[in-house]
């Protein structure tokens, strides 16, 4: 039987009669669209992150999207983001309107060198997406006070990030605006897609609540466009709330399968997650490093292990990107990392003896060298 870097189906198992529960509970309800769950949800995920507004909505891409037309994010305006990350977020920025311009990452991390970034401002720049990718925070200090002396939003990609910290702070709580993808495999996840934006700021959830519902205030009057339909469902939203309530759960046992992994393997030659000072990871990618990273998966393909690589290829190198400008070299670390990261399995329910095989497995093919 393949091992897979994630599957939902144990933690369905485990979590089986309160799922057909969620479920039940909205076909019961006497609204199927922006009901009782939508609204349930929102409150306290909001909640949750201490900010005064959740707007749900159909998909991670669009809460980037959407949450960068909220804060007023359009054409002519440029976005300062990574290309290591998933294309989303910059299909996203691409969607609203505006120019997506690379920072390369820091080589430790993975994450956007926020030294890199001053020298990337322009007069066209309106905001910053730093993406909290793996599990892990950008550095937002720095970006606070390039925001603060340049007139700049910023809008955090916390995709890959629920209920992760930097200081004590939960991602998504320190910019204007946070997005938050709810696709299945995420730390918190639906079982279809689904997404979210965060934020305090009351105009940007009214202009959220507008976009998400056809440029509409109330029914049937268009107030604005660009208007889309990128609601949050209802069964996804219910099935979330009850999700909700076990995310620090799910946090605790990815940190300690995380554990094991860090254990086990500290005396090879694998490169090991490094944690930035003041973050808490949440590990939604156990995400090693090693220069011969491809002979490494060919030899765990032929134990039947699936294991990923995110992301095997840098956004600003893809052809559909091409009009952006960019070439192979632009960004260096950005580029080697992409050639020799790999992602462990990693899923709250993930087995203890399949988490032993992983490791046994990773260090018979590493010791044959
Ligand atoms: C998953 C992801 C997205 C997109 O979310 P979808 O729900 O798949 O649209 C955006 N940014 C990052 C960093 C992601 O990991």
């Amino acid at each position: 039987m393949a091992i897979h870097v994630w599957d939902h189906r144990l933690e369905y198992e485990n979590e089986r009669e309160d799922i057909l529960d969620a479920v039940d509970t909205v076909f019961r309800s006497d609204q199927l669209i922006l009901g009782d769950s939508v609204r349930g949800f929102e409150a306290e995920f909001a909640a949750y992150h201490g900010v005064a507004h959740c707007v749900g909505v159909d998909n991670g891409t669009n809460a980037v999207k959407l949450g960068l037309q909220a804060l007023g994010v359009g054409p002519g305006d440029e976005v300062i983001t990574v290309s290591n990350t998933a294309a989303p977020t910059v299909l996203a920025i691409d969607g609203a309107g505006a120019t997506p311009v690379f920072v390369d990452v820091h080589p430790d991390t993975y994450l956007m060198d926020t030294g890199k970034v001053a020298a990337a401002i322009t007069e066209r720049t309106k905001a910053l997406v730093p993406v909290h990718l793996y599990g892990q925070m950008v550095d937002l200090a720095p970006l606070q006070e390039l925001a603060a002396a340049h007139g700049l939003k910023i809008l955090e990609d916390c995709a890959q990030s629920h209920g992760a910290r930097q200081n004590g702070r939960l991602a998504g709580t320190t910019g204007e605006a946070g997005a938050f993808s709810f696709y299945p495999t995420k730390v918190l996840g639906a079982y279809g897609d689904a997404g979210g934006v965060i934020t305090s700021d009351d105009e940007a959830e009214a202009n959220l609540r507008r976009l998400r519902y056809y440029g509409m205030e109330d029914r049937y009057y268009v107030v604005r466009t660009p208007g889309h339909n990128a609601r949050l469902d209802e069964v996804h939203a219910e099935i979330l709330r009850r999700k909700l309530r076990r995310l620090d759960d799910y946090i605790a046992a990815r940190r300690a399968i995380a554990g094991r992994y860090a254990e086990a393997l500290a005396d090879t030659d694998l490169i090991l997650p490094k944690i930035a000072p003041g973050n808490d990871h949440v590990y939604y990618l156990y995400v090693v490093r090693h220069p011969a990273r491809d002979e490494i998966l060919k030899a765990l393909r032929e134990f039947d292990f699936n294991f990923r690589v995110s992301y095997p290829w840098p956004v600003h190198t893809m052809t559909g990107f091409a009009h952006l400008g960019y070439s192979t070299g632009d960004l260096p670390e950005t580029e080697v990392a992409a050639h020799e990261i790999f992602s462990l399995p990693m899923y709250p329910a993930l087995p203890e003896d399949l988490q032993d095989k992983v490791i046994t497995t990773l260090r018979k093919i590493l010791d044959r060298g």
